[in-house]
């Protein structure tokens, strides 16, 4: 690798010079008063070393560091089971409506009549799209909505006596936010295994809800699966769970591989969540705002949260609060009403007759994929994938290289890393999502990026053990970067160095 020329920038600390400004205040036309009167001793914080800078300066410590970040809009990020696809610019036009980016959550209801519509319309399109009775908009991720899927199971079962169903079953390939979703709502969870095939074992299924029969809550199922495999026996298994006393639950972070061609709702599914920040191109801001509906049938409605949009008969819409069996509040007023909007018109953008394309190409292109790296490095399960496919490298061990190497590599490619070591019953595992927005020669240009690294790695591994070469930061200490976050810039040594190893 070339040596980039590194140009040290002076921090905004060093930058800063005692009185330098980038606001001009009006002159002061009100008395005068001393702080201490106007806030309370508490919130007085005098030795504050916060940096004096002006306007320009400001907004190109901003920029130089937004930069820094890696994006959708940006390069290819294929970063399995996020759905990391291209954000269209026209849900972000709706939002900077004023009618919508300027109501305030408590203007009276007869002045935000279009925003309630959109509330409505989306529960009412999510439902349909979904295969569902009725939605939430309220959960703000999905693990959020996962959550409020388990509570509204819950109360569905202590309604009608049988609070005693505390256990979850959820496979071992299982996103971490279910078993996690689980056990804050109180279940306990017991593991059903996922067989040769990378689908759900039925037969230990079967065994599991034998093992704890009278006790099962629900199954807890992603559908397309967290290894890329649509679950074929899904009609087998919602009998199977229901003939048991127990309800379907859908992790429907994988609706990509779906959406406007198969339902949830038609499979046996009960209750499931539905990322909007995935499937509906909302962007994953900086780890927010998200957004993930649930959408329940109706032996769950009654529990849904409040308040849910409404429509009266005089074709009004309002906030209906008067639900008796509500599970209550689960979230600050109305969800994340943006998020919602930007889903929306990414709906209409589409239409009911064009949805379909989205999963059709997505399927595609991950096949595509799947049949063209398989070449390089096995596919976990060689079959036909839905919208992502699980590659393992563990042959690569011979050469004392492992996936992390290859996806830290991957980034001096000029692309995000594919997501790594999960699920975690696949050794070695990367797991690709292409997306349906990426054309054929990104795909190509990204499989010939990850011949090349495979040749290296037989020629020079050291290359990949030291990669990447090209970012602003080296190999981090990803244990200490998760247990000890520490992301408050502080005047004494950047918080950066604190994490990187080298
Ligand atoms: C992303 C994801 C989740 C969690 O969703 P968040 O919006 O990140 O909370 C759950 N399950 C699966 C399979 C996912 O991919």
């Amino acid at each position: 690798m070339n040596e980039t020329l590194k140009v040290i920038e002076p921090t905004i600390f060093e930058l800063s010079r005692p009185g330098r400004t980038g606001t001009l205040m009006p002159e002061c036309d009100v008395p005068e008063r001393p702080t201490a009167e106007l806030l309370p001793g508490v919130a007085l914080r005098n030795e504050l070393p916060l940096p004096e800078l002006s306007e320009c300066e400001v907004m190109r410590h901003f920029v130089r560091i937004s930069s820094l970040n890696y994006n959708v809009d940006k390069g290819f990020y294929p970063l399995g089971s996020c759905t990391m696809k291209y954000n269209p610019k026209i849900n972000d036009q709706a939002v900077l409506m004023p009618g919508f980016s300027r109501v305030h959550p408590y203007q009276p209801e007869e002045t935000v009549q279009g925003s309630l519509e959109v509330l409505y319309r989306m529960q009412s399109d999510l439902a349909a799209i979904l295969g569902m009775d009725a939605v939430s908009l309220q959960p703000a991720a999905g693990a959020h909505g996962e959550q409020l899927g388990l509570a509204l199971i819950r109360a569905y079962h202590e309604h009608r006596g049988e609070g005693h169903r505390k256990t979850i079953l959820i496979p071992t390939a299982a996103h971490g936010t279910n078993p996690a979703s689980a056990a804050r709502t109180g279940y306990s969870v017991v593991d059903v295994n996922t067989n040769e095939r990378g689908l759900v074992d039925v037969a230990h299924l079967t065994a599991q809800l034998e093992k704890n029969a009278g006790k099962v809550a629900g199954f807890m199922l992603t559908n397309p699966n967290t290894v890329g495999l649509f679950e074929e026996d899904i009609e087998t298994i919602s009998s199977l769970v229901h003939g048991a006393g127990g309800l379907m639950y859908c992790d429907g972070a994988n609706m990509n591989a779906l959406v406007g061609t198969a339902r949830p709702g038609d499979m046996g599914f009960d209750v499931m969540h539905v990322n909007l920040h995935k499937t509906f191109s909302v962007p994953h801001g900086g780890g927010g705002p998200g957004s993930g509906p649930v959408g329940v049938k109706a032996i769950l409605e009654p529990f849904l949260p409040v308040p849910q949009a409404a429509k009266r008969d005089d074709g009004t819409f309002y906030l209906d609060y008067d639900r008796p069996l509500s599970i209550g509040k689960i979230a600050p007023f109305y969800g994340a009403f943006l998020a919602v909007v930007r889903a929306y018109a990414y709906i209409l953008h589409y239409g009911r007759e064009h949805l379909n394309e989205i999963s059709e190409n997505a399927v595609l292109n991950a096949n595509y994929l799947r049949v063209r790296l398989g070449e390089t490095f096995p596919v976990a399960y060689d079959r036909i994938c839905m919208h992502e496919c699980v590659f393992t490298l563990k042959d690569l061990k011979k050469h004392g290289v492992k996936a992390l190497d290859v996806a830290k590599r991957i980034i001096d490619y000029g692309y995000h890393p594919p997501t790594m070591y999960f699920p975690l019953i696949v050794p070695e595992c990367l797991m690709i999502e292409p997306t349906e927005t990426e054309s054929m020669d990104t795909i190509d240009r990204f499989i010939t990026a990850v011949e090349k690294i495979a040749l290296e790695a037989r020629d020079n591994p050291q290359l990949l053990l030291d990669a990447p070469h090209s970012a602003p930061v080296r190999r981090l200490d990803e244990v200490g970067a998760a247990k000890k976050l520490d992301l408050a810039w502080s005047p004494v040594g950047h918080s950066v160095d604190a994490v990187s190893v080298s």
